[in-house]
């Protein structure tokens, strides 16, 4: 297809304003699905993110568009919608001319409705604004087209309105799509360049790479390089999704497709990239790549200690289709074997843990999440820390922590609401802005340890719903921070170790403490549960002793009865830890790590 009638575009909205649900739409009416073929949310193939309605991996879909006596080519770029992937979204991005930027009638816009505008801003994309579901009764398109309007510097006018549920002004939104957005420019001749925006694992093909070509063109049979890792491949095949993969016989300027080359591994076809010629290499690569950066880390491990092995098998399986998980064998007194895993944040730890407990069928146990904390010795070294129970011994001059530029939408009665939270969680307010005579807009930095946890439920509590947020990170801050430990009868217990700020290292403590009592059962002596900051003891709660021995109950003669009762306590120390001398069950350390 010549570029002047190729129009790459992507939709960019806050969760749940209906991406998906036009996405849909506009593959019935070009008519690449047909109604029978049409299930909901074509593009959201993964469980999960049906479940969850939320999009986690980008797909690229080709539509053909009749405008003006010529068919066009549209290429839908789907972007993944939530912050843990902000840099995959970037790249979707970047991979387009334009993008629709889509805003709820009836919810106005959101804070990931901004998060996604400045970075389409940042890649010079072309902005079309509409309102979304304006079937709904309670849609108030001239309301928002005005805030839209604000926002983007346009008229209110210029707001298309459609209805991703019924297809209405979907047809002109198609049209102006091709009025709109400059068609892509490149150079033919030059030596090939193209920008992967995504790689995705296939049991059968293998991975399967989304790219978009910037200069000359690609075709089967070349060799390719990577040009972050200088890998060389053969295209094995070379096609377009519409939306069923379909081999074709080459790419060119401006067009999106993808490519299977054989490897096994997205580490070896990374998002960002730029592939080019092996035997007419360009020179330089598409400027933004980087490598995945883990942000959140959290020991894993499997509740049957049995099933270590499986555990580790599908790690492995899982790192196929996911070039930002990492891991490494952990073990813990409490615990036993297990891994520590990196995540980008908390939404793609959940999505491993969930994938590992469903398609692998396992059991797991998962310890506080941990973001990376750089420790400055007194002598000068630094260690990196993701594991709270690793920390230096040694007397520490620095800590320093992660941390994010947050942003939070809300009506304005909440203001005080927000403020206040923020405040508790160590956030200093950066700027705030009035949307609108009844919605603010309320930048924060915030430490991330501080919002991985619980944040978002919180403030969805305090503002009964109504705020919305999204950050990104913004480097780091050195704190007063300090390392907690949860001590039985003397010896330290793992799991439970965590570094956190001075001010509220007593509360953490003290709960652990309590929480420990509850679910320790009494022991044949007494036993100490204490919260120390290093020889610091600073919470402290006692299981009292066990009176009497319970084989004292069975007197002399019933032997039989005897040996039952040590028979079954010995199943139930099957399921019991030792640390140092105390049987802690199972369930305690699931129970005092689960969040409540
Ligand atoms: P996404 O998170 O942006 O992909 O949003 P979805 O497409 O999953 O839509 C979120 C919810 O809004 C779903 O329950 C949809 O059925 C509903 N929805 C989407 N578009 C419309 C619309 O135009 N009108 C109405 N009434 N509901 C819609
Ligand atoms: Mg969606």
């Amino acid at each position: 297809t010549p570029p002047d009638l190729i129009r790459n575009f992507c939709i960019i909205a806050h969760i749940d304003h209906g991406k998906s649900t036009l996405a849909d739409r506009m593959l019935q009416i070009t008519g690449v699905v047909d109604e029978r073929a049409m299930r909901a949310q074509y593009l959201d193939r993964m469980d999960i993110e049906r479940e969850r309605g939320i999009t986690i991996k980008s797909q690229a879909v080709r539509m053909p568009w009749d405008f003006d006596g010529q068919t066009h080519c549209l290429n839908m770029i789907d972007t993944p919608g939530h912050v843990d992937f902000t840099y995959e979204v970037s790249r979707s991005l970047a991979a387009c001319e334009g993008a629709v930027l889509l805003v709820d009638a009836a919810q106005g816009i959101e804070a990931q409705t901004l998060a996604n505008l400045y970075l389409a801003m940042e890649n010079d994309l072309t902005i079309i604004p509409v309102l979304n579901k304006i079937d709904l009764p309670a849609a108030q398109p001239e309301k928002y087209a005005e805030e839209l309007a604000g926002l983007i510097g346009c008229e209110p006018a210029d707001c298309l309105q459609v209805s991703g549920k019924t297809g209405a002004g979907v047809e002109e939104l198609l049209d102006q799509i091709v009025q709109q957005l400059p068609g892509p420019v490149g150079d033919p001749d030059a030596a090939p360049r193209a920008m992967i925006f995504d790689s995705v694992y296939d049991t059968y093909r293998g991975v399967v790479t989304y790219v978009r070509v910037i200069d000359g063109s690609l075709k089967p049979r070349e060799k390719i390089v990577m040009m972050s890792t200088k890998a060389t491949h053969e295209l094995l095949e070379i096609g377009v999704s519409d939306p069923e993969p379909r081999p074709s016989k080459g790419l060119g300027v401006g067009e999106v497709g993808y490519l299977i080359t054989g490897v096994k591994d997205v580490r070896q076809s990374r998002v960002g990239d730029t592939v080019t010629n092996a035997g007419k290499p360009a020179t330089d690569a598409l400027g933004g790549y980087r490598d995945p950066k883990p942000m959140v880390f959290s020991g894993l491990y499997p509740i049957d200690g049995s099933d270590y092995p499986l555990l580790r098998d599908a790690l492995d399986k899982l790192k196929l289709n996911d070039a930002a998980l990492v891991y490494e064998p952990e073990t813990s007194v409490a615990l036993g074997f297990g891994f520590r895993v990196g995540f980008l944040g908390m939404l793609h730890l959940e999505i491993v843990r969930e994938r590992l407990e469903r398609e692998f069928d396992l059991g797991l146990i998962s310890t506080l999440p941990s973001v990376v904390y750089e420790v400055t010795l007194d002598d000068g070294t630094t260690v990196t820390v993701t594991n709270p129970s690793e920390f230096p011994e040694g007397k520490v001059s620095q800590i320093s922590e992660p941390i994010v530029r947050a942003t939070v939408l809300a009506p304005s009665e909440f203001i005080g609401a927000i403020m206040e939270l923020c405040q508790s969680r160590r956030g200093s307010l950066r700027g705030m802005d009035y949307l609108s005579q009844e919605r603010v807009e309320m930048r924060y930095t915030l430490p991330l340890a501080e919002i991985v946890f619980d944040f978002f439920d919180a403030l969805k509590s305090k503002t009964r719903g109504y705020a919305s947020f999204d950050y990104e990170p913004d480097g780091e801050q050195t704190a007063d921070l300090v390392k907690v430990d949860v001590l039985l009868q003397g010896d330290r217990v793992d799991a439970f170790s965590n570094i956190v700020h001075r001010d509220k290292a007593y509360a953490y403590g003290v709960s652990m403490a309590s929480k420990l009592k509850e679910l320790i059962p009494r022991q044949q002596f007494e036993v100490p549960i204490q919260a120390a900051i290093g020889a610091r003891v600073i919470a402290r709660e006692t299981i009292r002793a066990i009176r009497k021995d319970v084989l004292a109950k069975c007197y002399g003669g019933d032997i039989s009865r005897k040996r039952k009762l040590l028979e079954k306590q010995k199943e139930g120390k099957k399921r019991m830890k030792m640390v140092g001398s105390v049987e802690v069950p199972q369930e305690a350390f699931i129970a005092a790590l689960s969040q409540d």
